[in-house]
């Protein structure tokens, strides 16, 4: 059964007028490495940590600005929005199709909450806490064309076209503000698009940057914003002893005006100084050593990198070799064409499965990995339509051997909006949870790097010395069941004893 809300009623949790106070016992684990009667013994020490947490509970007015606002996942983002707030139906040749939000983890998933008279209960993922409506988000962001938002979309071709012409009227007077561009960290098909671009220094630039959320906030009236880039996909930054290595070396080098720092890293330090969450959709290295660095000395969130919208999900699996293609036709094939923009995708393709591996000494000598190959090719006939094949080859009882192909087709920008649209909401919400252990005096917010965000991102963003989860099932855990804890809600363990 499926209910629309519902209230914990617990004395470790109370709901005020401002904020939710859950108070949360932690079971977790101690290991111990000690030696007894003259051998090394693992022990471990159930243990249990009281934490509490308090959730904000008033929903700003958010903003959303994008970089690359006016490319297919921007303007398919933007007019998925208006599509659900205005109520859009269209016509396909199958039926009159209703705006929804499917493929969003927080609009279109559940939660369990409990059994009711033998029944399972679901409640919406987004009644667990107070979470800002998609619908109500405002949209800007910067693109190097000065194409509107409703050229865009038609240039696009994701959406049909019945829904394209109800959507023009709204996205025609959206133009995205002139972008920094830097022809060297993206590929030299790309040039030919950069019509809008902000002059001067990199310190300039990224003072330009500054100005444009401000004013942004100020126009539209929100009350927090929060940036991702979804723009192309760059090559990697090379990172540098004394240029950006450390916040004091990659601060002298943007006084220096030094030319490798890429764009990207240009707007995460305008979001770092002015404190709003920055997002990186793509696979480069935006979070160069030093750029971490100030965020955490800044207390600003940032996450990342690369959303996880197709193949990745199917990864969380074990074999000994993966082997993946993929050819696409829209603009973000054709600048992964070029080596080093591909380079980037390669690498954070290819990370995707090392907790895994180390996480299973049976299975995987130590050092080992599996062979993972992955290739992308620009076919412009198939357009947005990507096609991913994969061959997945593990090895079963007394070395058989199985293998999984897989062939998927699927509009790639329908794939990553929803995905967008969750890491700026659940961005949006991370910020307005704190939280304190036992024996803490003060209540901190998160860790300003994100993890809390890797169920949507392909290489997810850790904290220096701590653990990437890239295994899909813990990483969804993670998030459903800290977002539980802040409701005094016991982690979803699936014992179901109830029934046994
Ligand atoms: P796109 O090429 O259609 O859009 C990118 C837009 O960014 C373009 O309009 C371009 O003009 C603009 N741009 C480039 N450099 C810029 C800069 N420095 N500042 C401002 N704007 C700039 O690509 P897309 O299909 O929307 O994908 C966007 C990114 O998301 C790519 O890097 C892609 O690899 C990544 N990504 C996409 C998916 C998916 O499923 N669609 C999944 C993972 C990652």
């Amino acid at each position: 059964m499926f209910i629309e809300k519902f209230k914990v009623e617990s004395p470790n949790v109370k709901y005020t007028d401002d904020e939710i106070h859950s108070v949360y016992n932690y079971e977790t684990t101690e290991l111990v490495h000690e030696n007894r009667s003259g051998t090394y013994q693992w022990i471990v020490k159930p243990k249990t940590i009281k934490y509490e947490f308090k959730t904000d509970t008033h929903v700003p007015k958010l903003g959303v600005m994008l970089v690359g606002w006016g490319g297919n996942n921007g303007s398919t983002l933007t007019g998925g929005v208006i599509a659900n707030r205005e109520g859009i139906s269209w016509a396909t040749k199958d039926k009159v199709q209703q705006a929804n939000y499917f493929g969003s983890l927080t609009q279109a998933s559940s939660i369990r909450v409990g059994s009711f008279n033998g029944e399972e209960i679901y409640a919406p993922f987004k009644s667990l806490l107070p979470m800002v409506n998609p619908d109500d988000i405002m949209f800007g962001g910067w693109d190097i064309s000065d194409m509107n938002l409703a050229d865009a979309m038609a240039r696009a071709k994701v959406f049909d076209i019945d829904l394209q012409k109800q959507l023009r009227p709204y996205m025609e007077s959206m133009v995205p503000l002139p972008g920094i561009f830097d022809a060297d960290f993206i590929a030299a098909n790309q040039g030919s698009r950069a019509n809008n671009v902000i002059k001067g220094t990199r310190k300039e630039q990224v003072q330009q940057i500054v100005k444009d959320i401000r004013e942004f906030k100020e126009k539209n009236k929100v009350d927090k914003v929060v940036v991702l880039w979804t723009a192309n996909t760059e090559r990697y930054s090379n990172v540098v002893v004394g240029l950006n290595d450390t916040m004091e070396n990659l601060l002298a080098a943007l006084e220096r005006n030094e030319a490798e720092i890429s764009p990207s890293t240009m707007y995460a330090l305008a979001c770092v100084f002015e404190e709003v969450p920055f997002i990186n959709g793509s696979p480069q290295n935006t979070f160069v050593p030093g750029l971490i660095d100030l965020a955490i000395k800044s207390n600003s969130l940032i996450g990342g990198d690369d959303f996880k919208s197709g193949q990745t999900k199917m990864k969380s699996v074990l074999p000994t070799s993966i082997v993946s293609y993929n050819h696409l036709g829209n603009n973000d094939g054709m600048n992964l064409s070029a080596p080093q923009t591909f380079r980037s995708k390669e690498i954070s393709k290819s990370n995707v499965v090392d907790d895994m591996v180390s996480s299973n000494g049976i299975l995987y000598e130590p050092g080992e990995h599996p062979d993972h190959v992955v290739v992308i090719k620009y076919v412009p006939y198939v357009g947005d339509s990507k096609r991913a094949m994969d061959e997945y080859t593990s090895e079963i009882f007394m070395g058989g051997k199985n293998t999984i192909v897989l062939h998927n087709t699927c509009e790639d920008s329908l794939l990553a909006a929803p995905i967008i649209l969750d890491l700026v909401l659940l961005a949006e919400l991370s910020t307005r949870i704190q939280l304190k252990a036992e024996g803490e005096g003060k209540f901190h917010s998160f860790h300003p790097v994100a993890t809390i965000l890797s169920y949507l991102t392909k290489a997810p963003l850790v904290p220096p010395g701590t653990p990437v989860v890239n295994a899909l099932a813990k990483q969804r855990a993670m998030l459903e069941n800290i977002l539980r804890a802040c409701v005094g809600l016991a982690p979803e363990n699936n014992m179901i004893l109830e029934y046994k």
